[in-house]
């Protein structure tokens, strides 16, 4: 037996607190440390340097069996991730439900705040369960008077607040007493978001056994509230998705049963129809379908192979050394297109250099919509190559490439189409969508295609090469490298500050939450040179930087001695995405480092 440390109460917080009210905020340093509560520990690991500085960061820890969560809840890391989201949503909803007046003082005076998780439900820092201890970590504002610290709001935020918070939202009711009393239902709800994400996985998992790349319920809801809120939209007008008979599959889960819904098949898939039918609505959800949502999300049961890559064109960004030949050779002033670099990308190299990207980084299912395409890098008609012969076009059209890519490297490919019908003779699979339900238009296509042969001329007969792993040096890494200061900073979903430069990550459409952002942020500053050293691949170095995440946890990449509470976890293929939109990236030549 280690020996029990002691560690201050609850009563010498308080005291305290008493002793420094009224002095200048500084003061508050000498909170700092570990304190025992009655039935839980609060730890105050960094205090704000004043009441406008960002908010001092503390954790509740707390044992499972003294908050009654059963070890069902913790058995598996599947499990464990599904309840620290559960736990961090109620902990957010009790913070809502508190109703707190919030300010109490000058600056962040009073305000407690958790990173609350959207839709998706990922692994994040905010909550963290083991079998022998649960961790939330949140930041608060401690209270002052201009910068005179109110010693009496502090005693009532921390010893008063964060107690009732504890019995809210960290404290379950007994197995035995689920289904009865008035706080039923709270095991009832952790059990559904744990076989939700159980089901989730065995459907995921199921998607290779049975050659599919994707699959979407019955039932899903796919729409969303707007464009700015992830909610599933609701109302009479909502159609459920039901699946035509002959793409019907019926998969196992653990905890649903047999389950009904589309599959939707290895190779290449279009989705066609009228503007404003559920297109890309359809194909938004399965570039989500990578991640677990909460139940009632409606895509709770829309899985996506989990190397899926929405792929678009990015006109503007910056390309290093990526191999865009198989799409585009032969540029006006002999650019090489086998190591292609640019400052600033146009739709077509873009679009081309995102895929070959995602591919390296061992991407087996792209998803394209024609709305965000690059329509020159889509498709070329039999007008427009008898108007420009083919030695005077550098670009092959995916249209061209997309079987090659399936039949070499076995990726498949999803594509809205609701224009260029010369798709429909490369497609295995059409769904249509039809005011808001899909058809499987797969015969009425090759009927179609055979009626009205559009009388192109294939332009390329060659293999798709797989891309050679490219071996980025250290020091574009370094957020150091632009002068002096480390800094990295997350902004939205759609921006990382790294040093000087600013990675743009706007077309990166599957980071979901900007503590994924956050997170990249943080890997990227740990890879230059203890993972990527100049000599290890992009996805090797990647794939070990992911291991050690997954052995140790997010707070290996907190900035600070203690942990944080705002990072979620990203996805491999993202971080790579990040690495290659910076603008400091260089990868070594033929022979050796430029
Ligand atoms: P498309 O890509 O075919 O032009 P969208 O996918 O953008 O169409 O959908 C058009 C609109 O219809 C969007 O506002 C979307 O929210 C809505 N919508 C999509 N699917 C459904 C559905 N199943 N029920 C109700 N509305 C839907
Ligand atoms: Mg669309």
């Amino acid at each position: 037996m280690e020996p029990t440390r002691i560690l201050p109460t609850q009563a010498d917080l308080r005291r305290e607190l008493a002793r420094i009210d009224g002095r200048g905020y500084p003061a508050y340093k000498e909170i700092t440390g570990r304190y025992a509560f009655d039935g839980f520990t609060l730890a105050i690991d960094h205090v704000q340097g004043d009441p406008f500085a960002a908010p001092s960061r503390l954790r509740i820890l707390r044992a499972p069996a003294a908050m009654g969560l059963p070890e069902w809840a913790h058995a598996t890391p599947a499990r464990r991730v599904a309840t620290a989201d559960w736990l961090a949503r109620r902990f957010a909803a009790a913070l809502d439900a508190g109703a707190r007046g919030g300010r109490r003082g000058s600056g962040k005076s009073g305000l407690i705040a958790i990173d609350r998780p959207g839709q998706e439900i990922l692994a994040r820092s905010a909550a963290v369960v083991s079998p022998r201890m649960v961790e939330l970590r949140f930041v608060a504002g401690l209270p002052a008077g201009g910068r005179r610290i109110l010693g009496r709001e502090a005693i009532d935020l921390l010893c008063e607040q964060i107690p009732a918070l504890v019995e809210h939202a960290l404290t379950l009711e007994r197995p035995e007493l689920v289904g009865r009393g008035p706080r039923e239902g709270n095991l009832w709800s952790l059990e559904a978001q744990i076989h939700a994400v159980e089901d989730q996985q065995a459907l995921r998992a199921a998607l290779a056994e049975r050659s599919l790349v994707a699959f979407v319920a019955d039932g899903a809801i796919l729409p969303r509230e707007s464009g700015v809120s992830d909610r599933p939209l609701r109302g009479p007008h909502v159609l459920a998705f039901e699946a035509p008979d002959s793409l019907a599959v019926t998969l196992e889960t653990p905890h649903s049963g047999p389950v009904r819904g589309l599959g939707i098949p290895r190779g290449v898939t279009l989705i066609v129809g009228g503007g404003y039918h559920g297109k890309s609505t359809l194909l938004r959800a399965l570039s989500r379908g990578v991640y677990d949502h909460v139940p009632g999300d409606g895509r709770e049961r829309v899985v996506t192979d989990a190397t899926a890559v929405k792929i678009r064109a990015e006109d503007g960004r910056r390309i290093e050394q990526v191999d865009i030949s198989p799409f585009i050779r032969g540029l006006p002033f002999d650019a090489d297109t086998r190591r292609f670099c640019t400052d600033e990308a146009s739709g077509s190299t873009s679009q081309a250099a995102n895929i070959v990207e995602a591919l390296e980084l061992g991407a087996r299912l792209l998803l394209i919509d024609e709305d965000t395409s690059a329509t020159n890098f889509m498709i070329r008609d039999r007008r427009m190559q008898a108007l420009v012969s083919k030695d005077r076009e550098p670009i092959t059209p995916f249209v061209d490439r997309v079987r090659a890519l399936f039949q070499e490297l076995g990726v498949s490919s999803v594509i809205v189409v609701g224009g260029a019908g010369d798709y429909l003779d490369v497609a295995d699979t059409v769904i249509h969508m039809d005011r808001y339900r899909a058809l499987d238009a797969t015969e009425r296509a090759r009927e179609v295609a055979r009626t009205f042969p559009t009388g192109r001329l294939q332009e390329e007969s060659q293999g798709f090469p797989r891309p050679e792993p490219r071996i980025p040096l250290a020091q574009g890494l370094d957020p150091r490298a632009q002068r002096g200061r480390v800094k990295v900073r997350a902004r939205e979903t759609d921006e990382i500050r790294f040093g000087w430069e600013s990675i743009d990550l706007q077309a990166v459409e599957q980071i979901v939450d900007p503590s994924q952002t956050r997170a990249i942020g943080a890997l990227l500053s740990r890879l230059g040179g203890r993972y990527l050293d100049g000599r290890t691949p992009l996805r090797e170095g990647l794939e070990q930087a992911f291991r050690e995440l997954e052995e140790k946890g997010l707070d290996v990449l907190s900035p600070f001695g203690s942990p944080v509470g705002d990072l979620a976890m990203p996805r491999l293929l993202e971080v790579g995405a990040a690495v290659n939109r910076l603008r400091s990236l260089r990868v070594r030549g033929t022979d050796g480092p430029r």
